[in-house]
């Protein structure tokens, strides 16, 4: 009688079989992840959008503790600007987010919601939009590209992300006082806990319903701070791959005139998802800027795309993307390896470089002063194998073995 084996006999055939289920899982999941993102882009509704910006503009009115009142300007100081918070905050709390305000200067209000994530619960990744608006007179901001279109499109992001279960954490920002300098983003990021958790990469949304030329372009704002040119790079192709249909393009140095402005002040990953500033809004920053000038497909699509542009990270347990940029680490070299007792050593930075024997022993120590030029070194002809490492500035370290051959 021949019985065949349930597991195969040799251990790298073993490893073999698990490597290949683990590729099969990533493959699995990473399918499964597209599908119900589609699933998820299939449900943003743009009556639900619209809606959101008519309560926030004053066309209709909003409930606040019970009594029907008309958001007819969201200028700080003005008392229905008070009124567009509650409402923000009371919408993402009925959803079921851990909501809260962040109070500062005197009227100053941000309101945060947040879902903790299954796996990575001190891992987020964020979604923002300013709240407040600006036009002359004071009592009729109505802003509603301004960024009633940006809020609204966090508020659907709530919606139907609220009963997903995710891998990391996620957040919801509305930030006030935008409009006299990133205030209240200013005030955030100074005081967020980033030594306990971390932001993996921020979506900020400002102006995302006018385009008048129909040519649905918009753009991905980035700049070299933290991971932000990756997170571009890496988001530009979920147009295509989830057919939204934008005409999308990544500028870099992106605009610097909205909230992740402060975020990139601290050097964190972020872009910044606009209209197109070659097709501005005319009425931007008047009273006459309202919901009648939508484009409102174009304003559909930019929902779209934000929101899979943030499950695409939130959702996936695998996602690489790294909090600080590899690119931004100094070049730190040494050759030839294997070397004779001589070798050339070059960094791109200033710092400290030590260098140290199998055994533990330090040999060597140097400060380097003149980074960029490479500095000839000679340890002898006793030890085989040495230990170099590079301290920089900035106090990152990195270390190099290099084989020395008599
Ligand atoms: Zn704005």
């Amino acid at each position: 009688m021949l019985r065949f084996a349930l597991f195969p006999r040799s251990a790298s055939m073993r490893a073999g079989i698990l490597l290949l289920g683990a590729f099969l899982s990533v493959f699995h999941t990473l399918k499964a992840q597209k599908a119900e993102i589609e699933q998820i882009l299939h449900e943003v509704n743009l009556d639900s959008l619209l809606f959101s910006v008519k309560q926030l503009t004053g066309i209709e009115p909003v409930l606040i503790h019970g009594q029907p009142q008309i958001i007819y300007s969201r200028y700080k100081t003005q008392t229905p600007n008070a009124w567009a918070a509650m409402y923000l905050h009371d919408r993402m709390q009925a959803y079921g987010y851990e909501t809260s305000y962040e109070n500062f200067e005197a009227t100053g209000q941000n309101i945060i919601a947040l879902k903790k994530g299954t796996l990575y619960p001190e891992k987020i990744f964020l979604m923002c939009a300013h709240y407040d608006a600006i036009a002359l007179p004071y009592d009729h901001a109505t802003g509603a590209d301004d960024n009633g279109s940006g809020c609204a499109a966090v508020l659907e992001a709530g919606r139907l992300l609220k009963d997903l279960s995710l891998p990391f954490s996620i957040m919801f920002v509305f930030f006030d006082e935008e409009e006299q300098g990133f205030i209240g983003s200013n005030h955030f990021v100074q005081n967020f806990n980033f030594k306990q958790t971390e932001i993996r990469a921020t979506f900020n949304l400002d102006m995302i319903a006018y385009d008048d030329n129909h040519d649905f372009k918009a753009s991905i704002n980035t700049r070299d701070y933290g991971n932000s040119v990756e997170l571009a790079n890496k988001i530009i192709g979920l147009n295509d791959t989830f057919q939204i249909g934008l005409n999308l393009n990544i500028l870099n140095p992106g605009s610097t005139s909205s909230d992740h402005e402060s975020f990139w002040e601290y050097n964190k990953t972020a872009v910044f998802l606009a209209e197109d500033d070659k097709d501005f809004n005319r009425y931007w920053h008047t009273k006459y800027d309202s919901i009648t000038y939508f484009n409102d497909s174009f304003f559909y699509r930019n929902t779209q795309f934000a929101i899979a542009s943030m499950l695409w990270f939130a959702s996936n347990k695998y996602n690489d993307l790294a909090v600080q940029s590899i690119n931004k680490v100094p070049v730190f070299q040494a050759f030839p390896n294997p070397a004779k007792a001589q070798f050339t050593v070059y960094t791109e930075s200033n710092g400290i470089l030590e260098i140290y024997q199998l055994d533990g022993k330090q040999i060597h120590t140097q400060e380097i002063i003149n980074g960029n030029n490479p500095i000839q070194i000679d340890v002898g002809n006793k030890p085989r194998n040495i230990l170099l490492r590079f301290m920089n500035e900035s106090g990152s370290i990195q270390s190099k073995w290099l084989l020395l051959i008599p």
